[in-house]
């Protein structure tokens, strides 16, 4: 077990020293790192983590409010089950309010690559979910009925305690097998439709009744209109509310009629404009479902993860669901993620060579020469470290990202690039060409939670030039590390990130390198400033890397704005009155 993964699951051995926020770190011990060569094998972000990690059961405060009962229904969870930022937020908000004192479970799928991964897991029980199958047959529809056997483990992933799901036959079914968490070869509209309908059978079945049901995504979209037209329309299910977060409305889970029967329900009972039918469908033979449609309209709330991405998602520059959630407003409205303060803790951070906090910021330098050197760099500490990591994708700007990377040179800094996703092969290319042997550029085309860590402690910048951006946690990520954001001002990177040299600005919120345009010279205002910045106003830098740092993206507020859609959809008071 390599990476994060071994540092999720080994044992606490040894506590960590508490460090208050006004405490120094000990001046990091240079001579006590072991320093990494580019031809290292395994590679040096495989290294077993420098000191025993830290137990990640969320620590309980004392609350004195009424604890809610959560049930996340989710297709990605940081760290073992996470292609982008869903899964983090998703453990994020979960340990935020296990730390509350809240009673909170995820559910998720057993996909076979979470194998060995998740901790103290059990096998809790097999149970019947009801399946459908549709066929046309000259012109007529017969429909076939059947129950399909799930198996329910219990375990536990980041300290959150979680409830996995996957068909019981391994043999009958080749639902979430494969090396990844996307991309198996199986139909993805058939397992998460089949595995929305697990999730609410297993919560009858055990005799779960939470206060509110969490879905996120398109993936677990049919959880919100399987909960309230077949589980509390018929009694089996009575309690709960169902709040739906989007996170992305790229993908909105287009269905067709037939699909759906994968939930044992037949679509045509959702397909209507009112609920879950595709409006860019209207008159094609047939008509297909939206699922995240469909869950706009079911659920009691909807968030998305920004202000700035709920204003677009209105105005329809973020997709056609405009209309419906213009429609659906006032259960609408965007709240901004949070970073998991302990999984991204520069202070504390068990892949660093060195930890660093504002006023002890030594180790910073020292993890920027441990990257230069593992990855066969130039290792210059005055050259500026631009980083970005990014799924590689039309959405994270990926013509930007390529025009950056020689721009970061001629204005003498260095490159890396951490990414993976459809646009590969161009990257790919580009590594085994013209960046080869190149001392101040790395393309590394692959997905690396630990190396991710070390790069966000090495970077001078992270730069996300994405063409639009729902949230986005790498320039909330940057800032816990000192790396100063250069952004493109869209969706959740315009609420987050505000420019130097913004008059508008307090000088307290300024912190990173914005620009607007979508094309090469916008892009090169930020970049080109951020450089010369860099070389030129060094005092200053390094005051702005501290400030950064001090900057509360934590979940604890975000986490506090949910608990209180919660109670307002649930009416539960924190003083155990219903309002
Ligand atoms: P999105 O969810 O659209 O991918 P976010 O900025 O919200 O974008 O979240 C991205 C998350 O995925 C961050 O935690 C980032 O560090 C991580 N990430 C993206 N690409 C990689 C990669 N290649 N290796 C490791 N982590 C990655």
């Amino acid at each position: 077990m390599a990476g994060i993964e071994a540092f999720f699951n080994q044992p606490q051995q040894k506590p960590r020293e508490p460090i208050g926020p006004g405490e120094l770190l000990s001046p990091p011990d240079e001579a006590a790192i072991k320093w990494p060569e580019p031809n290292e094998n395994p590679k040096f972000w495989e290294r077993p983590p420098i000191r025993m990690p830290e137990n990640l059961d969320p620590k309980t405060c004392e609350i004195t409010t009424k604890p809610l009962h959560v049930v996340h229904v989710t297709a990605e969870m940081a760290p073992v089950a996470k292609v982008g930022g869903l899964g983090d937020v998703v453990t994020g908000l979960a340990r935020a309010h296990l730390c509350q004192g809240h009673n909170v479970e995820v559910c998720i799928p057993y996909y076979s690559s979470l194998e060995g991964k998740v901790e103290d897991v059990q096998h809790v029980m097999d149970f019947d979910v009801p399946k459908g199958e549709q066929w046309e047959w000259d012109g007529e529809k017969e429909i076939r009925m059947s129950d399909f056997q799930w198996s329910m483990y219990s375990g536990k992933i980041g300290g959150c305690p979680i409830i996995a799901l996957r068909p019981a036959f391994r043999e009958g079914s080749n639902l979430f097998v494969g090396q990844r968490i996307y991309g198996g070869s199986y139909n993805e509209a058939e397992a998460y439709l089949s595995f929305c309908r697990a999730s609410l059978e297993c919560l009858r079945v055990t005799g779960r009744d939470p206060n509110v049901i969490h879905v996120h995504e398109w993936q677990c979209s049919a959880v919100a209109m399987l909960y309230w037209d077949v589980y509390h329309a018929q009694g089996l299910l009575n309690n709960a509310k169902v709040m739906l977060t989007i996170h992305n409305m790229d993908n909105t889970g287009e269905c067709r009629e037939e699909e759906f029967m994968a939930t044992g329900v037949p679509g045509s009972e959702f397909n209507t404009l009112e609920k879950a039918m595709d409006e860019r469908t209207i008159g094609h033979n047939p008509e297909r479902l939206c699922l995240m449609k469909g869950a706009i309209v079911y659920s009691n709330y909807v968030t998305t993860v920004s202000p700035t991405y709920a204003r677009e998602a209105l105005n329809g520059s973020a997709g056609f669901l405009g209309k419906t959630l213009m429609k659906e407003r006032t259960k609408f409205s965007g709240v901004i993620n949070g970073v998991d303060t302990e999984i991204w803790d520069a202070r504390l951070d068990n892949f660093l060579p060195a930890n660093f906090k504002p006023g002890t910021m030594e180790g910073k330098a020292l993890c920027k020469k441990y990257v230069q050197m593992g990855l066969g760099m130039n290792v210059d500490p005055h050259k500026p470290l631009v980083v970005c990591i990014s799924r590689l994708v039309p959405q994270k700007g990926i013509n930007l990202i390529e025009h950056a990377i020689p721009r970061t040179k001629e204005k003498g800094g260095q490159f890396v690039l951490l990414g993976s996703g459809h646009s590969d092969p161009p990257f790919q290319r580009l590594a085994e060409s013209v960046y080869k042997n190149d001392k101040d550029v790395k393309l590394l085309i692959f997905y690396s939670d630990a190396l991710s860590h070390l790069l966000y402690a090495a970077a001078d910048c992270v730069l996300v030039p994405s063409m639009f951006e729902p949230c986005g946690l790498t320039q909330m990520i940057a800032m816990c590390y000192g790396a100063l954001p250069i952004v493109r001002k869209t969706g959740g990177l315009a609420d987050t990130v505000h420019d130097v040299d913004d008059p508008s600005m307090s000088d307290s919120k300024k912190n990173g390198f914005v620009f607007e345009g979508a094309d090469n010279n916008s892009l090169d205002g930020a970049l080109d400033r951020a450089m010369r910045y860099y070389h030129e106003r060094k005092p200053w830098w390094k005051g702005m890397q501290e400030q950064v740092m001090d900057i509360d993206n934590s979940w604890e507020r975000a986490g506090e704005e949910y608990v209180q859609l919660y109670r307002m959809i649930t009416g539960i008071r924190e003083d155990n009155d219903h309002y």
